[in-house]
């Protein structure tokens, strides 16, 4: 039996539309690689709107998500792949709060977030969506 705490994990990053365009994403990414995270797929892409609206599902019935859809398809993202045990924990502490004025310091949204809707990435919340949400972005074969 696996102990959901220490097994290998696989979180989605998603580097978001505000922090492409601040052309941050090489000292997101080297933060993330520095925490011990390994990268197993990797792209950057444009969201179209029913892609986004499906990502964001869970959020439909919230007064945001007319205004999180359009935040996510206005721009390229970059999608990675994480891997490592207790990813999906420990990538959420290394991310910080949703809200940059809320997130510890040292964390990638208080470093490199503007705003509690322009936050620069996203994060898997479950071990459970941590594969689902990779699976929207990635093939088996595309995960080295
Ligand atoms: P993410 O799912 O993107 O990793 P999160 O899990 O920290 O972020 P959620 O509650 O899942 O936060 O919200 C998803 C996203 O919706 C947030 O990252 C943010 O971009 C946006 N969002 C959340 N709450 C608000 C809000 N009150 N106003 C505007 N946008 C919001
Ligand atoms: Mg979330």
């Amino acid at each position: 039996m696996s102990d959901s705490l220490h097994s290998l994990q696989r979180t989605l990053c998603i580097i978001k539309p505000d922090a492409v365009k601040k052309k941050v994403q090489g000292g997101i990414i080297q933060k993330i690689l520095d925490a011990g995270f390994n990268i197993r797929g990797m792209k950057m892409i444009r969201l179209d709107e029913s892609a986004a609206r499906k990502f964001y599902e869970v959020h439909k019935e919230r007064p945001f998500y007319g205004e999180l859809v359009s935040f996510m398809t206005s721009g390229p993202v970059v999608v990675i792949a994480l891997e490592k045990e207790n990813a999906v924990a420990d990538y959420r502490k290394l991310i910080g709060a949703t809200d940059p004025a809320e997130a510890e310091e040292g964390t990638i949204r208080k470093i490199f977030a503007d705003s509690k809707s322009e936050n620069a990435v996203h994060g898997s919340d479950s071990e459970e969506n941590g594969k689902i949400e990779t699976g929207f972005f990635f093939t088996d074969k595309e995960l080295i």
